[in-house]
């Protein structure tokens, strides 16, 4: 049944084509966009690369002395978040000229919802191709667009043929769309579930078929519930306009319980560790870490630190504050059932703090 349109556009490498953009003479040339290691002590980390510093390996996230090493010939370039959320802001201006139901991801990506948009047009194909057109026109950037009847199948339709490309996947389609589809295409299959799904002979949509929705959730839990419905083209997440988050936090619960420092902190860290990747990816810092602990008799306590500055995003940092936070709770030795991690009293991180934060 196809009740709903839904569009997913993607930008084309976003920061760099900006930078490119900025300066021509970049072009043809592998880019990383982070602030040059060799100027920063090694520190920052790569937000995106060109497709050509991508043939050599280098990704987001990794660390900008990781990359250079890598492509020793790459050029660092980092105009600033600034700037990068300007022309944000020119997109998504021309997403709301043809619907307000609009989940932003990241600055670069977005899902519209356009079946029932504002200016009643019927064929979503038209829609997308205009805005694919408007994009290139107002930001001169190439964006990927995906068209489909739901959230999921729209993302892999975006992601099929870049840059600039535009797929369409109909109710029709679908089935021989998600049939090909690589197993590691499919969202949320990450580099560890990779192995798990080549060794029980699942390498595409088709092999997922295969397997009952009990099997698949025996092997991975909730996901394997989640991918039960993917392959089969079903996805009824709406598209929920953003909302502005306040905060970004994590939690774990254990059993059997925790009972010493030593493991509380390993916990935490890896905790931090995901949170830290959380505010990152979000362009976020804040100033306030809150520190949830709930006991094994089920008391939850949580115990703030707030800084006048904004709190310096990395493990260690976090790792101080929950600890100078802990002494203040009841003994770890009570036994602890969950830990949590969140950050708050979060603003948008751009040029100028950022380079504070890391000078
Ligand atoms: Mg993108």
């Amino acid at each position: 049944m196809n009740n709903r349109w839904i569009i997913h556009v993607d930008m084309d490498a976003f920061y760099a084509s900006i930078e490119e953009r900025e300066d021509p003479s970049l072009k043809g040339k592998p880019l990383v966009v982070a602030k040059d290691p060799r100027k920063t002590g090694g520190r920052g980390v790569v937000s995106t690369a060109n497709y050509i510093a991508r043939r050599y390996g280098v990704h987001s996230a990794m660390s900008s002395s990781e990359a250079l090493k890598l492509c020793p010939k790459a050029i660092f370039r980092f105009s600033g978040f600034q700037l990068y959320r300007a022309v944000s802001q020119q997109i998504h201006n021309i997403f709301h000229h043809y619907t307000d139901t609009i989940e932003s991801y990241a600055l670069d990506e977005a899902y519209l919802d356009v079946t029932n948009n504002k200016l009643g047009m019927t064929d979503p194909v038209q829609i997308g191709r205009e805005i694919q057109q408007k994009i290139k026109q107002v930001t001169r950037l190439t964006c990927s667009i995906g068209i489909s009847y739901n959230k999921f199948l729209a993302k892999e339709a975006s992601d099929y043929t870049k840059p600039a490309g535009f797929t369409i996947v109909s109710v029709e389609d679908a089935p021989a769309f998600l049939a090909q589809l690589p197993i590691e295409k499919f969202r949320g299959v990450g580099k560890k579930t990779v192995p798990k799904m080549k060794e029980l002979g699942i390498n595409d949509g088709s092999d997922l078929l295969k397997l009952s929705e009990l099997d698949l959730m025996k092997h991975f839990g909730k996901f394997g519930y989640s991918l039960y419905r993917r392959a089969r083209g079903i996805d009824e997440r709406p598209v929920e306009a953003s909302r502005v988050r306040k905060s970004i936090g994590r939690e774990r619960t254990f059993g059997p319980v925790l009972d010493s420092e030593v493991v509380v902190n390993t916990q935490l860290r890896l905790i931090a560790a995901k949170v830290i990747k959380d505010v990152a990816k979000q362009h976020k810092h804040g100033k306030t870490l809150v520190l949830k602990v709930r006991y094994q008799d089920f008391q939850t306590v949580t115990k703030r630190a707030t800084f006048l500055d904004y709190i310096e995003n990395n493990v260690d940092n976090y790792l101080e504050i929950t600890s100078e936070l802990l002494t203040n709770l009841p003994p770890v030795e009570a036994g602890v059932r969950l830990l949590g991690i969140t950050l708050t009293g979060l603003d948008d991180l751009n040029y100028e703090n950022l380079a504070l934060n890391l000078f």
